[in-house]
């Protein structure tokens, strides 16, 4: 088996899905211009000073975000877990991986013209859901974000992540399969590897929705 299939095949799409093309992945320089660079030291020295919410008090650190801050394909997650919150990367744990491996089956690699951040960037105690009080507390920080990596195109992953950007309550079935918009990019809504790990007949769902990403993104 070549390394796409087992990709593919650890996704649970194998043998019926197969990629048509072949992505050309930018390796962006991934040395930020001096402005971005100001903004971007000054937003880490705010998260990682972070106490507007009461996460700060059982955090090891916060999980700012990784990859290239020129990125033109942003991911974002729910919440740093309990490796995230040891390593202070986000997705770095099982999730991550597979995580890793549908950025490989859609030709990306985390840091090569991708960014991936989560709505908190501290990790919530024994992964428990977010409060709604600290996705208001913490999200302001991925906006910035969002604004200075300036991507062509968002991956929301998981609930949390779809409902803070796009203002709705809607669930994630409902929010699939459509191109949305956050501040005027495209925004598309999958579900959070997390999740796929549990659910793996959604696995073929999350492969649809990242192929729908990929054409779109192309089309920009
Ligand atoms: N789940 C997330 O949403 N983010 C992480 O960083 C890890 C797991």
């Amino acid at each position: 088996m070549g390394r796409r299939e087992a990709i593919l095949a650890e996704m649970g799409l194998a043998p019926i899905w197969r990629l048509r093309r072949k992505v050309e992945v930018e390796a962006n320089a991934a040395t930020p211009s001096t402005d971005l660079a100001d903004s971007w030291i000054e937003l880490k020295q705010l998260v990682s000073g972070c106490v507007k919410c009461g996460l700060h008090k059982t955090r090891t650190q916060t999980v700012f975000g990784v990859g290239d801050p020129r990125a033109e394909w942003m991911l974002i997650g729910e919440a740093p877990g309990a490796e995230e919150d040891r390593l202070g990367d986000p997705f770095v744990g099982q999730a991550g991986r597979l995580l890793d491996n549908m950025l490989a089956a859609i030709g990306l690699e985390r840091r090569k013209n991708v960014y991936i951040a989560n709505v908190l960037k501290c990790r919530p105690p024994g992964n428990r859901n977010p409060e709604p009080e600290e996705v208001a507390k913490c999200s302001p920080h991925l906006l910035r974000q969002i604004e200075l990596v300036n991507p062509k195109l968002i991956l929301a992953m998981g609930r949390f992540a779809a409902q803070t950007l796009l203002e709705t309550d809607a669930s994630i079935a409902s929010l699939r399969g459509r191109l949305h918009r956050y501040a005027g990019r495209p925004c598309i809504v999958t579900y959070h590897p997390a999740y796929l790990l549990r659910n793996l007949p959604d696995k073929a769902k999350a492969w649809a929705d990242l192929v729908f990403a990929r054409k779109t993104m192309a089309s920009l």
